[in-house]
């Protein structure tokens, strides 16, 4: 009887619904766990702890909430490579890049740290004769957060630590297909000393996903995941009356100038491409090659993609790991065969690879893929593939790139390679996409400058993490204050103006 991965509610672990789903170590294609997913009725179980944690969450003073926080940060660091572990058994990706994923949400927590300077309000003194007026931010009261599978850690804690520190309390609903690394973070958070009903896990689908949408008591949701999903979550909430931020899916170009350094930028393009089997929301997908560059960009590409050590995520040699699950590998194989037959050229064929290593037999594998000559009408440009497939795309010169690039409906990330000064200025800003790499290929912005893409990439107003994610994990209240001495007699009736 494969173990059960439980909901988290009030310190406690807890399973009573019918639905399960099974979860699978995608290097082995063995079933490891079963994700217990939940009933409308959990759902509403862990938003009433949540609602009966605010109070005194909220009202415990910021530095002593941080001081909860600085703890967890403390347990994180000593157990950091558990909770990578954890990643490449139910994600696959190889366990330095595991381990990197946790790296950049401690980042999240470390900021996080700082919420009484984040929270600090505006204060004018004498907006009229003898009067005050200020600002503070308080925070939502419950909030949620619906994540994606690939980035099991490192996406909740774009959330959560910031939430948690404005003084909100918290229901993380994480993928179904690697859940448990949402389990392990809950209980390093009850070691800190978090107070029961702060933070809450709910494991589940759509059922879950809905249930928090409608919940009257759940204020804001953050959501990351695929565009369809993210627009409904975006549109269905506001409807709720909720805010929200919904991140959504990408098809990131990195652009080749003909100056730029070869050997650098070939790098450059092979681990943005194929790292975490190109299952990241900032993976490059394109190579816009300018000029003369191409021939020798898609050469060298091609040798370095045959090359790739592909094996289970756990051996420290191996370059790229396995697809998340069969499902995901069929998408991906299938988008190939689309590629071939609108006309481009496969020049390398992931499909049909298998490691060498024994036990890998029944693993969702898939070798690094390159296409050349593809053009902007073709699925295998237009469409998120989210799998190890690179397509190059031919272009003129940078006015053509930069066109090429503004034109896609997605925007999260970009980057360019060049060694010229301009370039570089001009590209940063004539580009429409929300995060941009100057010889920088995965320009994820660190914890202090906020992420977020543009176009179907994002839905709502403000990017996740960063002074955005503190705002929008709080609300702005306004007081104006005098006392009795300076309050002049008599009723107005015209608008009140400064005196
Ligand atoms: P997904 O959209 O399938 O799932 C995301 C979350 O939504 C999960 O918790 C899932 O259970 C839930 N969900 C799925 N279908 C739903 C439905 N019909 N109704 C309500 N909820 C539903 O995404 P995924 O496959 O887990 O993750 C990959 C996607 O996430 C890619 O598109 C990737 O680009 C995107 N992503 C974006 C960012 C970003 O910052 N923009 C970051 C990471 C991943």
């Amino acid at each position: 009887m494969p173990s059960m991965i439980e909901h988290y509610i009030n310190h406690t672990h807890v399973s009573r619904d019918d639905r399960h789903q099974a979860v699978f170590n995608p290097a082995t294609g063995e079933q490891s766990g079963q994700v217990a997913l939940a009933s409308r009725a959990t759902v509403n179980e862990a938003v009433a702890a949540a609602k009966a944690a605010f109070e005194r969450w909220s009202e415990t003073p910021p530095i002593r909430r941080a001081r909860i926080l600085q703890r967890y940060l403390q347990l994180l660091q000593e157990r950091k490579d558990d909770l990578a572990r954890i990643i490449t058994a139910e994600h696959g990706k190889v366990f330095t890049d595991a381990q990197g994923e946790v790296e950049r949400g401690i980042d999240i927590l470390e900021f996080a740290c700082g919420i009484p300077h984040l929270l600090k309000g505006e204060f004018t003194d004498q907006v009229s004769r003898g009067m005050d007026n200020w600002t503070m931010r308080q925070p939502l009261g419950v909030v949620a957060g619906i994540t994606p599978f690939n980035f099991p850690v490192m996406v909740p804690m774009w959330m959560y630590p910031i939430a948690l520190a404005a003084g909100n309390t918290f229901v993380l609903k994480p993928s179904p297909t690697d859940p448990s690394a949402s389990l392990f973070m809950a209980d390093l958070l009850q070691e800190a000393g978090l107070p029961a009903g702060v933070f809450n896990v709910v494991q589940g689908d759509k059922e879950a996903v809905d249930a928090l949408i409608e919940h009257p008591d759940v204020k804001a949701l953050s959501f990351v995941g695929s565009t369809p999903i993210a627009q409904y979550i975006y549109e269905t909430g506001a409807r709720h009356g909720k805010r929200v931020q919904g991140l959504g899916g990408a098809k990131n170009h990195l652009v080749v100038m003909p100056d730029a350094d070869i050997d650098k930028t070939i790098d450059a393009l092979i681990g943005a491409a194929y790292g975490s089997a190109g299952e990241r929301c900032m993976a490059i997908s394109v190579a816009v090659l300018v000029g003369d560059v191409a021939d020798k960009v898609v050469e060298a590409l091609a040798t370095r993609a045959r090359d790739l050590r592909i094996t289970d995520g756990r051996d420290l040699k191996a370059e790229m790991g396995p697809i998340v699950s069969r499902a995901a590998l069929e998408r991906i194989t299938g988008y190939i065969g689309q590629g071939v037959e609108s006309g481009a050229k496969l020049v390398v064929d992931g499909r049909g690879f298998r490691p060498a290593e024994a036990g890998l037999e029944n693993g969702y594998w898939l070798g690094a893929t390159l296409f050349d000559h593809v053009t902007p009408d073709m699925s295998i440009y237009r469409e998120e593939i989210f799998g190890p497939v690179l397509a190059c795309v031919r272009v003129a010169d940078f006015g053509e790139a930069v066109r090429l690039i503004n034109d896609h409906e997605f925007g999260n990330g970009v980057s360019c390679f060049t060694r010229d000064g301009n370039i570089a200025r001009e590209f940063a800003r004539r580009i429409e996409v929300g995060m941009v790499g100057i010889n920088v290929p995965l320009p994820v912005p660190m914890a202090w400058h906020g992420f977020g893409g543009w176009k179907k990439s994002l839905f709502g107003d403000m990017h996740a993490y960063g002074t955005e994610g503190v705002r929008f994990y709080t609300k702005q209240k306004s007081i104006m204050q005098r006392w009795p001495e300076s309050i002049e007699k008599g009723a107005e009736f015209a608008m009140p103006v400064a005196r």
